[in-house]
């Protein structure tokens, strides 16, 4: 059975903690899309992580852990991030990557350097990666992928005749230094001796662990709203955030994904710029910054501090709705208990108009957020293992937000670790 666990925000909503502890039932765990742009924390026996590649089973001694053909594949990124966690005492993790991913290269990086230099003011915030020039490339059609490192002719030949383009810009639009074919060919060749011994036809393996009843996991990175086409575009990621692409980037039919859990946040955090309607200021900011996730709301990657606001039914509706949820799992709800009471983000007000419509970007910009505030509870809801001894105003905040998104929250983590959760009933789910 194939499930995936993917983000109705902006990302940061705590799909790592839930993805690893789901990874427990899992046989194979799957990258489908992104890069080493952003993070999972994730918190277990071993210790804290912040991975950026490798997909969050790699804990476990029974998974597989596959990049998948959909991923932007840093290579000396994902073996520095496998001695990491190896340096820490973690079994090496068994690794697959497809022959089908391509691949950041070196250049890559620089032009987001570059490019976010050029803009100024007016860049995309981005995390310097090198994620949009490779996505760029890739749909351009000069990108590197895996496979090709193991033809040398071919290799030789598209070194040359990437460098001469990319040099173009380097020299006019850029002024920067040039690129060195022969030092590309290098780096290129010491790629393959890292990665060749993981190299595999990732879509023609899982499709055989299809066939044998294997419980396979796709990760998805960011959320909803960080999609290139239903996200805020452009301040957006370069790949598909959704479920939906889960089966693109891994290589599986799409009917084979029979769960979708869709990590919904609390409250609300987002990184980079971009509307942000619920967003708040000042110390009731900070507080939250400081109080959220395990240890403060900072990116895993960048170590940015998050911008924070309150829960938002109207973007959560919307961002479950386009990753064809069928658990939501609520997080980190144990942080709200300093509060007496939650103002939560139920409409935006649109030029004087009520919505709870998600809107496209433009409209978005103009957004106000209608709130609505709940009785907090208080207290530390750290350790309940049972729905039913949640205090009551805590139930009345998820069966709020439950009833305002329209989608059945199943499972609601009230602390990082992976025992902290509370499994529910819900008469959403079908
Ligand atoms: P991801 O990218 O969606 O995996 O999210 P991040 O890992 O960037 O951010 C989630 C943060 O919240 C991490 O520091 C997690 O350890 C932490 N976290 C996850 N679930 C919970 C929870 O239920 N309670 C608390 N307090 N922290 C949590």
């Amino acid at each position: 059975m194939v499930k995936a666990v993917v983000g109705a925000n902006w990302g940061d909503e705590g799909k790592g903690k839930i993805t690893d502890m789901m990874a427990e039932d899992a046989d194979i765990i799957v990258r489908f899309q992104g890069g080493a742009n952003a993070g999972h924390t994730i918190v277990n026996d071993y210790g804290k992580f912040a991975l950026h590649t490798l997909p969050s089973g790699v804990f476990y001694h029974h998974t597989t852990s596959i990049i998948g053909n959909g991923v932007a594949l840093n290579i000396p990124v994902l073996f520095q991030e496998i001695k990491s966690i190896t340096d820490r005492n973690v079994p090496m993790p068994r690794i697959l990557v497809s022959d089908r991913a391509q691949m950041v290269m070196p250049y890559h990086i620089l032009f987001d350097q570059y490019e976010e230099e050029r803009l100024g003011g007016k860049s995309f915030g981005s995390t310097k990666s090198g994620i949009a020039p490779f996505y760029s490339d890739k749909y351009a059609k000069i990108g590197f992928q895996v496979s090709e490192l193991f033809d040398e002719d071919l290799l030789e030949e598209k070194v040359k005749r990437i460098c001469e383009t990319k040099n173009v810009l380097l020299e006019h639009l850029y002024h920067k230094p040039l690129l060195d074919p022969e030092e590309l060919l290098s780096n290129l060749h010491e790629y393959k001796e890292m990665v060749e011994p993981y190299v595999c036809d990732v879509s023609a393996y899982l499709h055989q662990a299809i066939k044998e009843g294997k419980n396979i996991l796709l990760e998805g990175q960011l959320g909803t709203l960080k999609d290139p086409d239903h996200g805020i575009y452009p301040m957006v990621t370069s790949s598909s955030t959704l479920a939906a692409y889960g089966a693109i980037g891994a290589g599986i039919p799409p009917y084979e994904i029979k769960q979708i859990v869709t990590v919904c946040k609390a409250y609300s955090s987002a990184v980079g710029a971009g509307a942000f309607v619920s967003e708040i200021f000042g110390d009731e900011a900070d507080e939250l910054r400081r109080r959220g996730g395990d240890g403060g709301e900072f990116g895993a990657t960048t170590g940015r501090p998050r911008r924070m606001g309150w829960f938002d039914c109207v973007a959560s509706k919307y961002g479950c709705r386009l990753q064809g949820t069928t658990d939501v799992a609520f997080t980190v709800l144990d942080v709200l208990g300093y509060l007496n009471e939650i103002p939560v983000c139920v409409g935006y007000d649109i030029d004087g108009e009520i919505t709870t419509d998600f809107p496209v970007t433009a409209k978005l910009e103009k957004a106000k957020p209608v709130l609505k505030t709940l009785p907090g509870w208080s207290c530390e809801i750290r350790g309940i293992r049972e729905y039913d001894q949640l205090p009551e105003n805590c139930k009345k905040y998820i069966e709020f937000v439950e009833e305002q998104i329209g989608y059945p929250i199943t499972m609601v983590s009230n602390g990082p670790g992976r025992n902290d959760i509370i499994y529910r009933k819900s008469k959403f789910s079908k």
